[in-house]
């Protein structure tokens, strides 16, 4: 985009430069977001969350470094890539660029094929460091803190719009058990079993985490609560049926599941602790089940 005399890019995916080196991007499959008045910056990073960001030295009374230095200010984006497409080849200017948290330069003038491969090459390698930070090698499912600030962000949004989100804990059951008769590589399967199931089972837009060595937290979005106890007690009843091989033995497990309602709590942190009252309450009766937190169903009083 070109506005204030100057163009600032956010490519997601694959990645771009201005007017032109959008279209450019976009030509080899980036999604590329134009912001055309500085000051919006910070609200367009949030709501298109890029993979880089691509922007002039120069940006109307904006320069490069100031909006660099407004970006590395959210601990968010400290690790987002940003490289100035820029004509400016003095190397100490550069450099005073790069002394604000810009991370490279791209000296014009650049061809279409040189600019479309510099861009896709640096997303492509944020997106690797990015899974690499967020998810748990094991199951490919995000980490105890990033599943933490998702469900967050949704309690946030079940606040605002009212639709209902329930909250699950899951936990293996005698999983001790499994790693001692079988071994740990056959309880690895078995927890990556249990992943895989969840991804299958489960929306795209729920969220999935991986809490500790063999617990879970997911996010059912936009999903009633008896909605929620099914779709989970399917997950109890289809784990449960997998037969698992360790040599030549053969074995199965089962798992306890925690669901709260969102809606029913006043804070994120209540509603997973309610959750996980449930999941122990599962465990003393019985195991291999869902149980609902007592409080779940009451109306949210916060
Ligand atoms: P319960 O039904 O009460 O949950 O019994 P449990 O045996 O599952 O008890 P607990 O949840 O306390 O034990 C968890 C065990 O899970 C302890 C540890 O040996 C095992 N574990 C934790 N992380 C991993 C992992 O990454 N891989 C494997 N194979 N085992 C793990
Ligand atoms: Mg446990
Ligand atoms: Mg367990």
């Amino acid at each position: 985009m070109s506005g204030n005399g100057g163009n600032l890019h956010s490519l997601r995916d694959l990645p771009g430069t201005y007017e032109k080196s959008g279209l450019v991007l976009e030509e080899v499959g980036l999604v590329v977001c134009r912001v055309n008045d500085p000051s919006t910056l910070l609200t367009s990073l949030s709501e298109f969350r890029p993979n880089l960001v691509l922007m002039d030295m120069q940006m109307g009374r904006y320069s490069g470094a100031t909006l660099a230095r407004m970006i590395r200010f959210d601990p968010e984006w400290l690790g987002l890539p940003i490289v100035y497409l820029s004509s400016e080849e003095n190397r100490e200017r550069q450099l005073e660029a790069l002394s604000h948290g810009g991370d490279d330069f791209l000296t014009k003038p650049v061809s279409d094929h040189y600019l479309q491969q510099a861009v896709l090459v640096r997303c492509y390698r944020a997106r690797q460091l990015e899974k690499l930070a967020t998810r748990d090698s094991l199951t490919g499912l995000l980490k105890h803190s990033l599943a933490n600030a998702e469900i967050e962000n949704e309690f946030a949004r079940s606040v605002r719009t009212g639709q209902e989100s329930v909250v699950a804990m899951l936990d293996l059951d005698h999983f001790k058990r499994v790693n001692d008769r079988y071994g740990h590589r056959a309880g690895d399967m078995v927890i990556k079993g249990l992943a895989n199931l969840l991804r299958h089972r489960l929306r795209k837009s729920d969220i999935l985490g991986r809490y500790g060595g063999e617990e879970f937290i997911v996010a059912l979005v936009d999903c009633a609560l008896d909605d929620a106890r099914a779709v989970m007690a399917s997950v109890c009843e289809r784990l449960s049926r997998i037969v698992f091989n360790a040599g030549d033995q053969e074995f199965s497990v089962t798992v306890s599941i925690g669901l709260a309602r969102m809606n029913d709590y006043p804070t994120v942190e209540a509603a997973i602790e309610a959750a996980d009252k449930a999941l122990y309450e599962r465990k003393q009766s019985g195991r291999n089940g869902v149980s609902l937190a007592p409080d779940s169903n009451l109306g949210r009083t916060g």
